[in-house]
């Protein structure tokens, strides 16, 4: 029977929390009123989190999972974990527990008032030190600045998505997948749940500082051509720096032609300023040019190790299935859903 709800749960290194994971999500979906699986997606864990999932399907005939073959990352595990879930309405989540499950009858509650996509916005972050919820803080208010895309402030990846939200999602052919951005791009009607963000339940933080960097940058540069026109403004500054120095110059040869000119210094620093000014403009074309080539090379956006549970997939773990290859926006659908 096809589930009504599905969980898609990605992990990476958490087996310290999966079994606790596991249980709180289950006492959730047995309250639920319809059918539901649970989608752990493995971003390549390198500890017994694989292990352990094959063993919570053995038990739990409602726990699906799928292995990557490597770490691809939190979003593309988000969106393997898409691509395959069944249900009417989809809820993404973290398998840390910082995401609470209890939230979720709330967010069906909204979905059944018509809503198509519930998220859950942040009103504060417990235990989570004072420069990430600073970074974080600045980040969404740069983004909504910079980007035309009504991207709400302070919401993650915990949301609730409706069937044709996630099939429009799977049917967007890009590779940069900043998931709460093409989220919130795609429309339909919206609403937020106010929450708090609560500590992880145990292990460690997996986003380093170097990937919520990236997520970023990511973030910026797929919704926003802002910084691209930031070259263009510099140039028009740094012209204008260059004029006013050319009177300055004029001026001095007038009025004070026995004085030698600034001289050394003020060179030496214009060099550098410039040097840095073209650098950073040539870093800014660099990451716009980097995601043009990841978007030409169409290589399939994750590999596939293993696969339990998901209706029409028991057997395929050995031949990829066709939306792994580089596939036209409508081979994706059919395949992770075949009755649609
Ligand atoms: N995660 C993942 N791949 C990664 C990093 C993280 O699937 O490369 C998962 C991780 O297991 C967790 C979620 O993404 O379920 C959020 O990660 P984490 O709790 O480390 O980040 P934070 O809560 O700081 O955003
Ligand atoms: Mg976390």
């Amino acid at each position: 029977m096809k589930p009504t709800f599905s969980f898609i749960v990605p992990v990476f290194n958490e087996e310290e929390t999966l079994e606790e994971a596991y249980r709180r999500l289950s006492a959730i979906l047995a309250s639920l009123d319809g059918e539901g699986q649970i989608i752990l997606v493995d971003d390549g864990s390198r500890d017994r989190s694989l292990e352990m999932m094959r063993d919570l399907h053995r038990r739990d005939p409602r726990i699906c999972y799928i292995s990557l073959a490597r770490n691809f990352g939190h979003q593309i595990a988000v969106t393997a974990g898409l691509r395959f879930a069944q249900g009417d309405a989809v809820i993404v989540l973290d398998a840390d527990l910082q995401d609470p499950p209890e939230l979720i009858p709330k967010m069906i509650e909204q979905w059944r008032a018509g809503y198509h996509v519930v998220y859950a916005q942040r009103t504060a972050r417990q235990s989570e030190g004072p420069t990430k919820k600073l970074f974080a803080y600045l980040f969404y208010r740069v983004l909504r600045l910079l980007t035309d895309v009504d991207i709400p402030s302070d919401t993650g990846d915990f949301c609730l998505m409706d069937r044709k939200v996630v099939d429009v999602l799977n049917a967007l052919p890009e590779r940069g997948r900043y998931l709460r951005g093409l989220r919130a791009w795609i429309g339909f009607r919206q609403t937020a749940v106010p929450f708090e963000r609560e500590p992880r339940f145990a292990g460690e933080v997996k986003y380093t500082f170097r990937k919520s960097f990236g997520l970023a940058v990511n973030g910026i540069v797929s919704f926003s051509r802002v910084p691209l026109r930031l070259a263009t403004y510099l140039g028009l500054l740094v012209g204008c720096c260059a004029l006013g120095m050319v009177v300055v110059v004029i001026y001095w040869r007038l009025f004070h032609p026995a004085l030698p000119l600034i001289g050394y210094t003020i060179i030496t620093a214009a060099i550098f300023f410039l040097a840095a000014v073209q650098l950073f403009c040539l870093g800014i074309l660099g990451e716009y040019l980097g995601r043009v080539y990841e978007e030409v090379k169409g290589r399939p956006l994750f590999t596939l190790k293993e696969i339990a549970g998901i209706e029409g997939h028991a057997a395929k773990t050995a031949s990829p299935p066709p939306f792994m290859r580089p596939a036209s926006s409508q081979e994706i659908q059919p395949a992770s859903n075949p009755e649609r």
